[in-house]
């Protein structure tokens, strides 16, 4: 939950002219919210002990002042998906057990801070691999988490009457909907039929898969001579979780765009879960500043 980051925050917001921990800390000062080093700062400050802990969220209160309250909330809510996940692999889930407050804290309604829209594979339940309790997650789920009306439409429902502002697209390593999509995009180039072109719900959902397998091969120049090769299914799935990140921001900024600021509040974030390892990680992520698309 939220509550949790909004904790270590407080406890450590860092002045501007904090140095303690060097380099690492003013590298990564635009960011409203990181990680400090893991080794522990044994200096002091105007006659005080430091009072960074290790390993500690923090937030940045130089950052504080240059961006958007709410977007610092969904940095927020994506640092504690992390966190999550975090947990997830060292064995430490908090949320597995329903606590019987929160049910009913959520009979009154709900405010998840974070959308995910993430593959359907049954390995990769979006709740349990970034340890998040009833109430913390507004998830859309369909095969390849591809971007559709339904999926748009439920996003924008959670941004608008939930308060959500961090959505992160949840692709996976081995996923089935890419490794499809991959065979598929390699008969269409060898002209053995075009999902494209048919009508059925399958081949309408390869077809969303496209436009990332196109990418990729332009970019390695090996046109349709081997794309068997050239086509990895990781390759795939990581093009893929940036293409919807792009088409999703870019959607919800048209669709947002007679409700104020809305749209520059929210943060879209590609991801990836590595099936071997339990890991959820960040690939790419997308907000709205000025009017403009930013990538990071
Ligand atoms: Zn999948």
């Amino acid at each position: 939950m939220i509550g949790s980051i909004a904790f270590a925050g407080r406890s450590s917001l860092l002045a501007g002219g904090h140095r303690c921990h060097g380099a690492e800390l003013s590298s990564r000062i635009s960011q409203p919210v990181f990680r400090t080093p893991r080794a522990p700062c044994f200096k002091r400050h105007s006659g005080r002990s430091c009072t960074v802990r290790a390993g500690e969220l923090v937030l940045d209160r130089r950052a504080l002042q240059t961006m958007a309250a709410n977007r610092i909330k969904a940095e927020l809510a994506l640092e504690d998906l992390l966190q999550g996940n975090q947990r997830f692999q060292q064995g430490g889930l908090r949320n597995c057990v329903v606590d019987s407050r929160r049910f009913d804290e959520l009979k009154g309604g709900q405010a998840p801070p974070a959308i995910v829209l993430s593959c359907s594979d049954s390995r990769v339940p979006p709740e349990m691999v970034m340890d998040q309790g009833m109430g913390d997650l507004f998830v859309v789920r369909v095969a390849g988490n591809v971007i559709d009306d339904n999926s748009l439409g439920s996003m924008l429902y959670a941004i608008a009457n939930l308060g959500s502002r961090c959505v992160m697209i949840l692709g996976h390593s081995k996923c089935g909907a890419c490794t499809a999509a991959k065979g598929a995009f390699i008969s269409a180039t060898s002209g053995q039929g075009d999902v494209s072109s048919a009508g059925d719900p399958v081949s309408k959902l390869l077809s969303r898969l496209m436009d990332p397998c196109a990418k990729l091969t332009g970019r390695s120049g090996n046109g349709s001579q081997d794309l068997e090769s050239s086509l990895g299914v990781e390759a795939i799935v990581e093009e893929n979780s940036r293409h919807v990140a792009e088409l999703t921001l870019q959607n919800l900024q048209e669709n947002l765009a007679g409700n104020g600021t809305l749209a520059e509040e929210l943060v879209v974030a590609a991801a990836k879960y590595d099936l071997d390892h339990g890991t959820v990680t960040v690939l790419e992520k997308r907000w709205i500043e000025n009017g403009s698309v930013q990538v990071q």
